[in-house]
């Protein structure tokens, strides 16, 4: 046995062995040998999710020395990437060829697969998450063989691997879209919570990201406005309050404190009401809660299973520390999510039931259609989704 835990530490497993893959032949020999040993494969990122996505008995793929950028076409807007390459890996070889990631989330440090598979984004109104800029993969399926998907190619394999909660196989390069690099300016300040919700419409776009952070107890939300400009970088980036640098240097934050998360998406318009009753809730009734909660933006989508999928869409997430139990206070969230039609995030906290899920994704049936033809021995059917499998039809 081996031994698995995800980056907060909340979750750990014993799969049967864990293998770390440097390139495509390991990853075809590592599904050969568990098909050869009846073992299902799961398929490890950067282990940050804190949903038991990863969890497995049989064989644990780690497919982060599976990393490096292939190729970038500028004119086409589009970068072949071999999955495993850490989003932190990404901005240096990108820039180096006048490009850069359309957006990304609050860290750098997921791998660029596992952040495709969970539909993770960043913040602002007219962004979409980094599923929805998935233009191609390359997959290595349950029985050996490896495919190449696109809109024109294995089209319903490409829309299932867009989002694929590592449910299909072992995605070995992906294809995303990339922009010309620029430069982002970033202002923070503190205003009135009231305030902030307010006039979040024109807030979220007023500038290309915005989002703000408020922690219970407190009358004034941390904002944060993030704008493009031609202005040169000043560093060092940590200036308090004014950060001028490339997209990535700017987008990208340490949090070190290790923590979980939930992450429910409401539809847009219905962000503040939300907000507002979540806040008065979590004083009431768990006014011990010490982290922040945070608002952001996200454009609608046609990812399968995205958040945001045909919905404008507001993301809130809640934290607890590890050294606290979360379950009490995330279930009293969830319960308030789930009266505004929210979707959890595929890499965080939930304990939604397949049924209620396929309630809240219209394309939940086809997503299980595809994966069910393309891995039809479930050989990527890992615990958790095998949870969730009930309710496909
Ligand atoms: C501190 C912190 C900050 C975060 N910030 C954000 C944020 O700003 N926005 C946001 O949306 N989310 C955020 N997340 C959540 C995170 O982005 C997602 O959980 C993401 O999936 C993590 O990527 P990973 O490489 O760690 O994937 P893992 O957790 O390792 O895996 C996630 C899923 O992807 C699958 N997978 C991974 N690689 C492959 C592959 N090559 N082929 C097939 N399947 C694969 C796994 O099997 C699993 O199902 C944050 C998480 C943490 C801990």
């Amino acid at each position: 046995m081996a031994q698995w835990s995800n980056w907060s530490g909340r979750l750990r497993a014993e799969p049967a062995s864990i293998v770390s893959v440097q390139d495509e032949s390991q990853v075809v020999e590592a599904i050969a040998s568990a098909r050869r040993n009846g073992q299902r494969v799961g398929v490890a990122g950067a282990c940050h999710s804190h949903s038991p996505l990863v969890r497995t008995e049989g064989v644990l793929v780690d497919i982060t020395g599976l990393a490096g950028v292939i190729a970038v076409d500028p004119e086409a807007g589009s970068a072949r990437i071999r999955a495993g390459t850490r989003i932190s890996e990404l901005g240096e070889p990108l820039r180096a060829r006048g490009v850069a990631l359309i957006n990304q989330g609050d860290i750098d440090r997921q791998s660029l697969g596992g952040a495709l598979a969970t539909g993770t984004h960043g913040t602002g109104a007219r962004l979409r998450n980094l599923s929805a800029g998935l233009l191609g993969a390359r997959i290595a399926l349950g029985d050996g063989r490896v495919v190449e998907c696109s809109p024109d190619q294995e089209p319903e394999l490409f829309q299932a691997t867009r989002l694929n909660l590592g449910g299909l196989g072992v995605v070995t390069e992906l294809t995303v879209a990339v922009r010309p690099a620029y430069r982002l300016r970033e202002r923070l300040w503190l205003e009135d919570l009231d305030a902030v919700l307010d006039r979040i419409e024109p807030l979220i776009h007023a500038t290309r990201h915005f989002e703000f952070f408020w922690m219970p107890g407190s009358q004034r939300a941390a904002c944060k406005a993030i704008e493009e400009t031609e202005d040169a970088p000043v560093y060092p980036l940590a200036e308090e309050g004014k950060r001028v640098a490339w997209s990535d240097q700017v987008l990208a934050n340490e949090r070190p404190d290790k923590h979980s998360e939930m992450e429910y998406s409401v539809p847009r318009e219905q962000g503040p009401a939300c907000f507002r009753q979540l806040a008065e809730m979590l004083q009431r009734d768990f006014p011990e809660l010490a982290w922040p909660l945070e608002y952001r933006s996200l454009a609608e989508d046609d990812v399968w299973l995205s958040t945001a999928y045909e919905r404008p869409t507001a993301t809130l997430s809640v934290h607890q520390g590890i050294d606290a139990p979360d379950e009490p206070v995330f279930r009293a969230c969830e319960a308030l999510f789930k009266e505004f039609a929210g979707r959890p995030h595929w890499g965080k906290v939930h304990y939604r039931s397949g049924g209620e899920l396929a309630d809240l994704h219209p394309r939940w049936a086809d997503w299980w259609r595809v994966r069910d033809a393309w891995d039809p021995e479930d050989r990527f059917l890992g615990p958790h989704l095998e949870s969730l499998r009930e309710a496909r039809d």
